[in-house]
Protein backbone atom coordinates (compact mmCIF):
# COMPACT_ATOMS: atom_id res chain seq x y z
CA UNK A 1 0.00 0.00 0.00
CA UNK A 2 1.18 3.54 -0.30
CA UNK A 3 0.97 6.51 2.09
CA UNK A 4 1.07 10.04 0.59
CA UNK A 5 1.88 13.63 1.91
CA UNK A 6 2.16 16.76 0.53
CA UNK A 7 4.62 19.97 0.65
CA UNK A 8 3.72 23.74 0.21
CA UNK A 9 6.64 25.38 -0.98
CA UNK A 10 7.20 29.24 -1.69
CA UNK A 11 10.17 30.10 -3.72
CA UNK A 12 11.85 32.64 -6.40
CA UNK A 13 13.74 31.58 -9.63
CA UNK A 14 13.81 32.10 -12.76
CA UNK A 15 14.92 30.40 -16.06
CA UNK A 16 18.36 31.49 -17.04
CA UNK A 17 18.90 31.46 -20.59
CA UNK A 18 15.15 30.88 -21.49
CA UNK A 19 13.50 33.10 -24.42
CA UNK A 20 10.32 33.61 -22.20
CA UNK A 21 8.94 35.30 -19.44
CA UNK A 22 10.49 32.82 -16.85
CA UNK A 23 13.83 34.56 -17.52
CA UNK A 24 12.79 37.46 -15.38
CA UNK A 25 12.42 36.44 -11.65
CA UNK A 26 9.48 35.46 -10.17
CA UNK A 27 7.80 33.34 -7.48
CA UNK A 28 5.77 30.53 -6.58
CA UNK A 29 3.81 28.26 -4.44
CA UNK A 30 4.34 24.80 -5.79
CA UNK A 31 2.64 21.59 -4.12
CA UNK A 32 5.08 18.41 -3.74
CA UNK A 33 3.52 15.40 -2.92
CA UNK A 34 5.16 12.27 -1.88
CA UNK A 35 4.43 8.54 -2.41
CA UNK A 36 6.16 5.79 -0.12
CA UNK A 37 5.02 2.18 -0.21
CA UNK A 38 5.55 -0.40 1.63
CA UNK A 39 3.65 -3.47 3.20
CA UNK A 40 1.65 -2.39 6.03
CA UNK A 41 2.85 -2.36 9.17
CA UNK A 42 1.15 -5.18 11.29
CA UNK A 43 0.59 -3.56 14.55
CA UNK A 44 0.99 0.20 14.03
CA UNK A 45 -1.40 -0.60 10.62
CA UNK A 46 0.33 1.80 8.20
CA UNK A 47 3.10 1.84 5.97
CA UNK A 48 5.02 4.83 7.22
CA UNK A 49 3.74 7.54 9.59
CA UNK A 50 2.64 10.76 7.09
CA UNK A 51 4.02 12.83 10.52
CA UNK A 52 7.20 11.17 9.74
CA UNK A 53 7.19 11.19 6.18
CA UNK A 54 6.55 15.19 6.86
CA UNK A 55 9.58 15.18 9.63
CA UNK A 56 11.93 13.30 7.54
CA UNK A 57 11.41 15.35 3.77
CA UNK A 58 10.37 18.94 5.55
CA UNK A 59 13.89 18.49 7.41
CA UNK A 60 15.43 18.71 3.99
CA UNK A 61 12.63 20.71 1.73
CA UNK A 62 12.86 23.60 4.51
CA UNK A 63 15.64 24.58 2.26
CA UNK A 64 13.28 25.09 -0.64
CA UNK A 65 11.02 27.25 1.23
CA UNK A 66 10.86 31.48 1.59
CA UNK A 67 14.30 30.27 -0.53
CA UNK A 68 15.88 31.84 -3.63
CA UNK A 69 16.70 28.93 -6.37
CA UNK A 70 19.55 29.99 -9.20
CA UNK A 71 21.64 27.65 -11.54
CA UNK A 72 25.38 27.72 -10.96
CA UNK A 73 25.81 29.90 -13.87
CA UNK A 74 23.25 32.35 -13.35
CA UNK A 75 25.10 35.68 -12.90
CA UNK A 76 22.57 36.97 -10.61
CA UNK A 77 23.95 34.50 -8.17
CA UNK A 78 26.95 36.53 -7.45
CA UNK A 79 25.01 39.64 -7.77
CA UNK A 80 22.87 38.46 -4.99
CA UNK A 81 25.23 37.56 -3.11
CA UNK A 82 27.12 40.70 -3.09
CA UNK A 83 23.97 42.97 -2.18
CA UNK A 84 23.99 40.43 1.31
CA UNK A 85 27.37 40.66 2.02
CA UNK A 86 26.87 44.27 1.58
CA UNK A 87 23.65 44.32 4.08
CA UNK A 88 26.06 41.68 5.97
CA UNK A 89 22.78 38.85 5.44
CA UNK A 90 24.48 36.66 3.72
CA UNK A 91 25.95 34.55 6.32
CA UNK A 92 22.86 34.97 8.54
CA UNK A 93 21.11 36.97 10.88
CA UNK A 94 19.41 35.89 14.41
CA UNK A 95 16.12 36.16 12.27
CA UNK A 96 16.85 33.74 10.07
CA UNK A 97 15.46 30.83 12.22
CA UNK A 98 13.28 28.54 9.74
CA UNK A 99 16.18 26.93 8.46
CA UNK A 100 17.05 23.19 6.74
CA UNK A 101 19.93 21.58 7.12
CA UNK A 102 22.69 22.41 4.55
CA UNK A 103 23.11 20.14 1.63
CA UNK A 104 25.10 19.61 -1.18
CA UNK A 105 24.42 16.52 -4.16
CA UNK A 106 24.93 16.57 -7.66
CA UNK A 107 22.03 18.69 -8.52
CA UNK A 108 21.79 21.09 -5.77
CA UNK A 109 23.36 22.98 -2.65
CA UNK A 110 21.42 24.54 -0.04
CA UNK A 111 22.90 27.64 1.62
CA UNK A 112 20.55 28.07 4.51
CA UNK A 113 22.07 30.76 6.12
CA UNK A 114 21.71 33.02 2.71
CA UNK A 115 17.87 31.23 1.86
CA UNK A 116 19.73 29.88 -1.19
CA UNK A 117 19.23 27.01 -3.44
CA UNK A 118 21.98 26.84 -6.23
CA UNK A 119 21.01 24.01 -8.94
CA UNK A 120 22.95 22.77 -11.84
CA UNK A 121 20.35 22.73 -14.18
CA UNK A 122 17.72 24.74 -14.45
CA UNK A 123 15.07 24.47 -11.53
CA UNK A 124 11.64 23.42 -13.63
CA UNK A 125 9.22 21.43 -12.10
CA UNK A 126 10.90 18.34 -13.44
CA UNK A 127 14.37 19.33 -12.11
CA UNK A 128 12.60 19.91 -8.72
CA UNK A 129 11.69 16.04 -8.76
CA UNK A 130 15.40 14.70 -9.73
CA UNK A 131 16.45 16.78 -6.69
CA UNK A 132 14.07 15.66 -3.94
CA UNK A 133 14.52 11.83 -5.51
CA UNK A 134 17.93 12.10 -4.86
CA UNK A 135 17.41 13.56 -1.53
CA UNK A 136 15.24 11.34 0.18
CA UNK A 137 15.77 8.42 -1.84
CA UNK A 138 17.69 6.62 0.92
CA UNK A 139 15.43 8.02 3.80
CA UNK A 140 11.85 7.15 2.60
CA UNK A 141 11.08 4.52 0.37
CA UNK A 142 9.72 6.87 -2.82
CA UNK A 143 8.01 5.42 -5.44
CA UNK A 144 6.11 8.44 -6.80
CA UNK A 145 6.48 12.24 -6.57
CA UNK A 146 4.71 15.23 -7.84
CA UNK A 147 5.24 18.52 -8.44
CA UNK A 148 3.34 21.57 -9.25
CA UNK A 149 4.07 24.89 -9.83
CA UNK A 150 1.38 27.26 -11.29
CA UNK A 151 0.41 25.57 -14.79
CA UNK A 152 3.25 23.31 -14.93
CA UNK A 153 3.41 19.84 -13.29
CA UNK A 154 5.72 16.61 -13.32
CA UNK A 155 5.36 13.46 -11.66
CA UNK A 156 8.00 10.41 -11.86
CA UNK A 157 7.29 7.14 -10.67
CA UNK A 158 9.99 4.92 -9.03
CA UNK A 159 10.87 1.16 -8.30
CA UNK A 160 9.82 0.27 -4.98
CA UNK A 161 12.84 -0.82 -2.67
CA UNK A 162 10.89 -1.67 0.62
CA UNK A 163 14.14 -2.08 2.34
CA UNK A 164 14.21 0.38 4.61
CA UNK A 165 13.23 -1.35 8.42
CA UNK A 166 10.41 0.08 10.32
CA UNK A 167 10.30 -0.19 13.87
CA UNK A 168 7.08 -2.47 14.54
CA UNK A 169 5.54 -0.61 17.73
CA UNK A 170 5.70 2.97 15.68
CA UNK A 171 6.28 2.25 12.06
CA UNK A 172 9.23 4.56 11.60
CA UNK A 173 12.60 3.87 9.98
CA UNK A 174 15.28 2.33 12.55
CA UNK A 175 18.56 4.13 12.18
CA UNK A 176 21.48 2.40 11.34
CA UNK A 177 22.26 1.05 14.52
CA UNK A 178 18.49 -0.77 14.22
CA UNK A 179 17.15 1.44 17.12
CA UNK A 180 13.74 3.62 16.94
CA UNK A 181 14.58 6.85 17.88
CA UNK A 182 11.29 7.69 19.17
CA UNK A 183 10.74 4.64 21.64
CA UNK A 184 14.01 3.19 21.66
CA UNK A 185 12.80 -0.19 20.69
CA UNK A 186 16.24 -2.49 18.95
CA UNK A 187 15.92 -4.87 16.44
ZN1 LIG B 1 8.57 29.82 -12.46
ZN1 LIG C 1 9.42 2.86 17.85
Amino acid sequence: MRSFTKFDLQYAHRFYGFKGEAQYLHGHTGVLTLEVEDSVNTGVNMVFPCNEIQKTAWDVLKNFDHALILREDDPLLPAILGVYEAQGIKNGTPQNTMKGEAFKTELATAYPDSRLVVTKETMTVEGMIKIVYDLLKDKLNIVKITFTSGVNGATEEYEAKNDIARCPLCGIALNENGVCHKCGYKA
